[in-house]
């Protein structure tokens, strides 16, 4: 009998099972994959990261070393090499979590779990072995997996999902990315700096529709001139391969028929809750229209000692959102009070330059009529920027009108997967603008830019522009 199993072993699972043993109770994580950690470690946050970084720095070898004084001959890319390094960061990723697990003496029970009744699992291994076992609580955090409607069905060969396109064998030529999300505008961006045509087609008006409008508009001026090319308001009809090249057929917003080819189509609109196997049913759990499984604000099902977190049910699909889920429920088991903000979960996309934003957008200010002022800074301006020649972006303040409690945040900034916890920190403590144009930052960097759009939102007086 465990105190706890957990099912899944992405961010949300093995970050709960380390606080479900910390406090002291017998817990087990079951993962039906070999390794561990999950969407986010294996085909995730981590492979993604690893070929940004890598294309960026072939990027500013080709594009900006010259201007620095730096000369290079015979500049090319292995892409044999730098994706082999991308899969030793994931597999020493991984290792990591296999020694947390064991460090924390959780037991590992590696193959499908599916519920028997509300107090027992089945572990089915890839051998097709089964066993048995007891839980007093579950913890349910089996993630997510690629979404896509009808007529773009990937293949995975030349329509394929982020999956693929994190182990693709060769550069495409050119790229069709269906999305202009956070997937669509990373891994075009890895491709484009590699080389390849990239062209997003997006169903909303802007890309990042669910960010700040400003960031949607500035950014599509900053990848235009990186070579982006977008086609908004655009509905794909179908996507079709021959098994070398892909050709797709979407609407325009004057519902003329539009076509298209390239010799990759990356289909990223959207991800979909996991609970496959899981035989929800057999513990009486609830999931809706969506397929997110029902919880209530402790993260409760309807079956109250089972559990849900992360990309299976509702909120953000995001590594840090699931992990802070894991932590507030191994607590809440454990009989403490956990707290967690799910209105200041920090929202980043690693291009570069980076966009970040916390809290709430203008438009969602406007749509429920709240008084506010806004503050926006250029990167440009910067002493920073101009040394180091990222002289993109800006940062956007919005605050309460009367209460001059800041209210969102939204950057286009270098390093801003950083600077964005200035202002998770300072919201979370309910600061004013003010007390952000108030704190003496350090000169020269990249947070100046928040200092002085915080000055701009207060008083409209920011000190360097
Ligand atoms: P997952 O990480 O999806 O883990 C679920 C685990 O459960 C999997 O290992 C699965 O095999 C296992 N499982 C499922 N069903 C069963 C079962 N019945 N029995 C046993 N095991 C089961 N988020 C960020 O915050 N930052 C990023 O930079 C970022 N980049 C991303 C890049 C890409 C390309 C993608 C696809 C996603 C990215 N995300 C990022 C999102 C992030 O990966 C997810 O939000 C996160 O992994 C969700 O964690 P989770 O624990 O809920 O589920
Ligand atoms: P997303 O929701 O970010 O973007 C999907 C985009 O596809 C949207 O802009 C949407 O308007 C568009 N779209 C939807 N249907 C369409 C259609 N039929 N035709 C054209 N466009 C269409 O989703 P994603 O980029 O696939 O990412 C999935 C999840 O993974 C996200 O929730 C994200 O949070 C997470 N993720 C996070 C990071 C990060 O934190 N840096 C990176 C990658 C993925």
């Amino acid at each position: 009998m465990y105190d706890v199993i957990v099912i899944g072993s992405g961010p949300g699972g093995y970050v709960a099972a380390i606080r479900c043993a910390q406090l002291g109770m017998k817990t087990a994580l079951v993962e039906k994959y070999n390794t561990l950690g999950g969407t986010c470690l294996n085909v995730g946050c981590i492979p993604s990261k690893a070929l940004l970084d890598s294309s960026e720095h072939y990027h500013n070898a080709q594009h900006s070393f010259d201007k620095h004084g730096i000369d290079l001959k015979d500049l090319k890319v292995n892409l044999d090499q730098m994706m082999k390094r991308k899969n030793e960061v994931i597999s020493q990723t991984c290792d990591g979590v296999k020694f947390l697990m064991d460090k924390n003496k959780i037991d590992v029970l590696h193959g499908l779990g599916s519920f028997v009744d509300k107090n027992t699992i089945k572990v089915t291994s890839s051998d097709d072995k089964t066993t048995e076992h007891k839980g007093k609580n579950f913890i349910i955090a089996t993630g997510s997996k690629p979404n896509f409607f009808p007529g773009m069905e990937p293949d995975k060969k030349r329509i394929i999902t982020s999956t693929e396109a994190l182990n693709l064998k060769e550069i495409p030529k050119k790229m069709i990315v269906i999305g202009g999300g956070v997937i669509g505008l990373e891994l075009g961006s890895v491709y484009k700096r590699l080389g390849s045509q990239i062209e997003v087609v997006e169903f909303a008006k802007r890309i990042l529709p669910t960010m700040d409008e400003t960031i949607g508009k500035e950014f599509t001026k900053i990848l235009k001139k990186e070579g982006f090319k977008f086609h908004l308001e655009h509905r794909v009809k179908e996507v079709k391969s021959n098994g070398k090249n892909i050709s797709l057929k979407a609407l325009n917003k004057k519902g003329e028929e539009v076509e298209m080819q390239a010799d990759y189509c990356l289909v990223a609109v959207g991800r979909k809750p996991y609970t496959e196997g899981l035989n929800l049913n057999k513990a009486g759990i609830k999931v809706n229209e969506k397929g997110q499984i029902e919880i209530n604000n402790h993260m409760q099902t309807n079956t109250a000692h089972i559990f849900a977190i992360g990309d299976v049910v509702k909120g953000a699909m995001l590594a840090h959102k699931a992990e802070e889920e894991g932590v507030y429920v191994a607590e809440f088991i454990a009989g403490q009070k956990p707290h967690i903000n799910h209105n200041l979960i920090p929202g980043v996309v690693y291009t570069w330059p980076e966009v970040a934003a916390v809290g709430k957008t203008e438009q969602e200010l406007k749509e429920s009529n709240m008084e506010y002022k806004s503050g926006v800074f250029p990167i440009r301006a910067l002493g920073r920027a101009r040394a180091s020649m990222d002289i993109s972006g800006m940062i956007k303040i919005l605050a309460d009108k009367t209460t001059d409690e800041i209210l969102g945040v939204h950057m286009i900034a270098p390093r801003a997967a950083d600077l964005i916890m200035e202002a998770v920190t300072a919201m979370e403590y309910r600061a004013s603008a003010e007390d952000l144009a108030r704190i003496c930052h350090p000169h020269p960097t990249y947070t100046e830019a928040i200092k002085e759009a915080a000055l701009a939102a207060t008083e409209n007086r920011p000190l360097h522009i």
